[in-house]
C-alpha cells in the first residue's frame, strides 16, 4: 500500500492555522487584549432576510411527506439555474443554457475538483500572490505549477506569459490583492489561452463587489471566452452563504479539448462524485435574486464597501501605500519601510492588537504586503485603522 506521495509536496504550514496559533499564543499571554480580527476572509453580517424566509419554507416542505424533497438533480434545480441565468448573465449580454450551469456546494470545492478533467502532465500557471486552493489541489494531483508574478507594475493582473501553460487560474476581483481586471486585459488573457490551446479557470467569487459597471463581472462578457474558459461563482461572499454553502460553475458547451466536450466530462464527473447542493440552500440562493433579496445583499455589500473605503483612506492618510478595497472587500497594504510581512503581522498583533494576513502566506510576490479585510464591523474597522496608525 502506498499513499499519494504528492501530499508531501504541500507546505506543512496551513496559513490560517498558523495565524490562529500565533493569535491564540498571544491571547494566552494577554487574556484581556482587545483583539480585532481582520484576517480571515469570512463574512460577518447575517443572511439576507429573503433567503432566511425561503429556507424556513424549504424546511417546512421537507417536514411533510407530500412536499418532501430527497436527492435532487446532481447539477442543481432548474428554479435556481434559471434565476442565475436571468440575473447574473442575460443582463450582461451572456446567453447560457441550463446545461451549462452546474450548482455546487461552493466555489472552493469546484475550483479544486475541476482538476479531475485534466491530465496530470498539464502545466499550470497561477497568479502569485494566490488563493492557496489552486496551488494545493494541483500539487496533490502531481501537476507542475509555474507562478505568474502579480505586482503593482502590472496592476496585480500578471504580464501575459511568453511561456506555454495548459491551464491558467485567474481570480478577479482578486483575493488577496483586491485588484480588478479590465475587459482589455482579460481579452489579452483570452487571446493567450486561444493561441496556447489553454483553459482559463476564472474565479469570480467577488464579482458582486464591483462598483464600476465597465468592469467585467463574468469572463464570458469577453468574446471568445466560451471556447477557452470555465467560471466559478459563489453565494458565499455575495450573500453571506459561507456557512449555508452554495455556488455554481459554468462550463460552456463550446468548450472542447481535442473534440471532447468539457461540459460532458464535468456532467459525468458531478453525477459520479457529487449528489447536489442541499435543496434548502438552493431555495435560499434562489431568494437572493428576488427584488427584496437583491436589495438586502446590496445593503450588506455597501456596508462592507464603506468599511473598505474607511480602512483604505485612513491607512493612506498615515502614509501607507494601499491597493484594492475599491471593488473588493480586501485591502492590500504595503508594509512600512519594506518590513517583512510576518514581522509587520506580529507588530500589528502585539502592539495594535489587530489581526491581518501576512502577504507572504499567499506566495512569494505577497512578501512586503498584508491583507486586511473589510468584513468586520464599522466600529472595528475604524478602531483597527486608528491603532495601526499609532504603531507606524
Ligand atoms: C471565498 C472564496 C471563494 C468561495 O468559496 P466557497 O467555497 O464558495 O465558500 C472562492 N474563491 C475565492 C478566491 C474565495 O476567496
Amino acid at each position: 500500500m502506498k499513499i499519494n506521495s504528492n501530499f508531501q509536496r504541500l507546505s506543512q504550514r496551513y496559513l490560517f492555522a498558523e495565524i490562529a496559533q500565533r493569535v491564540a499564543a498571544y491571547k494566552a499571554q494577554n487574556p484581556n487584549a482587545p483583539i480585532i480580527r481582520l484576517g480571515i476572509g469570512d463574512v460577518t453580517r447575517p443572511l439576507p432576510q429573503a433567503s432566511i424566509e425561503a429556507m424556513h419554507r424549504a424546511v417546512d416542505e421537507c417536514a411533510d411527506g407530500k412536499t418532501f424533497r430527497g436527492y435532487g438533480p446532481e447539477h442543481g434545480y432548474d428554479f435556481l439555474i434559471d434565476a442565475i441565468i436571468a440575473h447574473d448573465f442575460s443582463p450582461r449580454g451572456v446567453a447560457l443554457t441550463r446545461k451549462e450551469v452546474f450548482i455546487s456546494d461552493g466555489a472552493k470545492s469546484d475550483t479544486g475538483n475541476i482538476g479531475d478533467l485534466f491530465a496530470v502532465d498539464n502545466i499550470v500557471g497561477v497568479t502569485d500572490p494566490v488563493y492557496p486552493v489552486y496551488v494545493d489541489t494541483n500539487l496533490m494531483t502531481g501537476r507542475q505549477i509555474r507562478f505568474i508574478p502579480c505586482n503593482a507594475f502590472n496592476g496585480f493582473t500578471g504580464d501575459i506569459p511568453t511561456e506555454h501553460f495548459d491551464i491558467v487560474y485567474l481570480c478577479y476581483p482578486n483575493n488577496p490583492t483586491g485588484a480588478v481586471i479590465t475587459k482589455e486585459k482579460l481579452s489579452q488573457w483570452i487571446d493567450y489561452a486561444r493561441r496556447n490551446d489553454a483553459i482559463i479557470l476564472y474565479d469570480s467569487a467577488y464579482e458582486a463587489f464591483i462598483q464600476d459597471d465597465t468592469l467585467p463581472h463574468s469572463i464570458y462578457e469577453i468574446e471568445g471566452a466560451k471556447e477557452c474558459a470555465i467560471e466559478f461563482r459563489s453565494f458565499s461572499k455575495t450573500a453571506g452563504f459561507t456557512g449555508v454553502r452554495c455556488g455554481y460553475t459554468v462550463v460552456p458547451e463550446e468548450l472542447k479539448v481535442d473534440g471532447v466536450s468539457l461540459n460532458a466530462l464535468w456532467e459525468r464527473r458531478q453525477c459520479c462524485k457529487f449528489n447536489g447542493a442541499s435543496y434548502i440552500s438552493q431555495r435560499g440562493a434562489e431568494a437572493v435574486f428576488s427584488p427584496e433579496g437583491q436589495k438586502q445583499i446590496r445593503d450588506t455589500i455597501d456596508y462592507y464597501m464603506d468599511n473598505a473605503r474607511l480602512i483604505r483612506s485612513r491607512l493612506a492618510g498615515y502614509g501607507l501605500t494601499v491597493y484594492g478595497g475599491e471593488h473588493s472587500p480586501y485591502i492590500w497594504v504595503s508594509t512600512p519601510k519594506g518590513e517583512d510581512s510576518w514581522s509587520f503581522f506580529t507588530r500589528l498583533l502585539t502592539q495594535a492588537n489587530v489581526v491581518v494576513t501576512p502577504g507572504e502566506g499567499f506566495g512569494v510576490n505577497g512578501e512586503g504586503f498584508v491583507r486586511i479585510t473589510a468584513f468586520g464591523t464599522k466600529e472595528d474597522s475604524l478602531v483597527a485603522a486608528e491603532r495601526i496608525g499609532r504603531i507606524l
